[in-house]
């Protein structure tokens, strides 16, 4: 293989950057030529595609956001627009891509595998929403951002004796409500995951005001939220009436998106670059990679997608177990 595309596409997550870096340097240390497609592929059907060098992925492992912008595009999907997609490669003479994104994107892949132009997706969401991978570029950090909000909030809860409901992002996903509201100490923990209510969540913060609790934070997906149809101001009001305690609701929102990326996510957008790379140019195409086991992994898109996200279960437990 001589050239390859890279592209960024769907949400944005921290870490993109430090993988469109590895990609890139993985694919020079092999002779590859690495273009760059902008804003995802609505860069490849404008072409908007600039080569990337060496040097033009440096200082970038440590930041937030991503170099190649990323956005939605709907002309995509219809197989006209790939079709179109597949066109503008040959004549780039683009004869591989690497898809950074979620699941959308990998559709888009794996559209584009089927015309012809073999792609390799890297899954980098926030979200952790990924079947095929127990861990998405972006997660750890988008996790511990949520923490380091959620502490602050709870410093103010616990000074006025107050509840808190802070709703972190997921709408596909519980996975950052649970890992934070665990870290957080939550008093409870709503997700769409699971049959726990509104009504449990007030139950449990009068059993442990009895017990001498008298501040609570009430974590809450966005799954949650859009499921029920409901926001977290809402919920703050049920509960304040409810309790009587007097409860206010933050909505941590796009600040999850941004930042410096965690040494973890870090290291595995360096791992599965470097992995991406290797399958594209031992002519592997329509996969994506991942991690299982903390190994790296691959599997063909369409087996990917139809895999079905497992909630842990266990973890939950444990939150509800020592959160009282
Ligand atoms: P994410 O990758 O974060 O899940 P989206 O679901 O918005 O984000 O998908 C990102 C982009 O992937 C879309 O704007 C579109 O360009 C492409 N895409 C999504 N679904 C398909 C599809 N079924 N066929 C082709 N391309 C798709």
């Amino acid at each position: 293989m001589k050239t390859i595309g890279v592209l960024t596409s769907g949400g944005d997550a921290p870490g993109m950057n430090a993988t469109i870096r590895a990609v890139t340097r993985a694919a020079i240390a092999k002779n590859i030529t690495v273009k760059g497609i902008y804003r995802g592929f609505n860069g490849l059907l404008n072409r908007h595609i600039e080569e990337l060098e060496v040097r033009s992925v440096s200082n970038i492992i440590e930041k937030g956001g991503t170099m190649l912008y990323t956005a939605r595009c709907p002309e995509f999907v219809p197989l006209e627009g790939v079709r179109k997609g597949v066109k503008i490669c040959i004549d780039e003479g683009i004869e591989g891509i690497i898809v950074i994104g979620g699941d959308g994107s990998f559709r888009g892949a794996k559209d584009l595998s089927n015309e012809g132009i073999p792609c390799i997706g890297i899954p980098c969401t926030i979200d952790n929403d990924i079947a095929s991978t127990e861990y998405t570029v972006g997660f750890d950090t988008a996790m511990n951002t949520a923490m380091e909000l959620m502490d602050k909030v709870r410093d103010t809860a616990q000074s006025h004796d107050r509840c808190s409901v802070v709703e972190v992002m997921g709408r596909r996903a519980g996975d950052i409500a649970l890992q934070t509201g665990i870290a957080c100490g939550a008093t409870s923990i709503l997700v769409k995951e699971k049959d726990y209510t509104i009504d449990d969540a007030i139950k449990r913060i009068n059993t442990t005001r009895t017990g001498g609790k008298h501040h609570f934070i009430v974590v809450v997906s966005e799954g949650f939220t859009a499921g029920n149809k409901i926001d977290a101001n809402q919920i703050a009001l049920k509960i304040e009436e409810a309790t009587g305690v007097e409860t206010r609701a933050t909505i941590l929102g796009h600040v999850q998106r941004g930042g410096a990326p965690t040494l973890r996510d870090r290291v595995v957008a360096s791992q599965l670059g470097y992995h991406a790379v290797e399958l594209l140019n031992a002519g592997k195409g329509n996969r994506v990679v991942g991690i299982k086991n903390n190994a790296i992994v691959d599997y063909e898109i369409n087996e990917a997608l139809s895999m079905q996200n497992v909630f842990d279960d266990e973890l939950y437990k444990i939150a509800k177990t020592i959160s009282f």
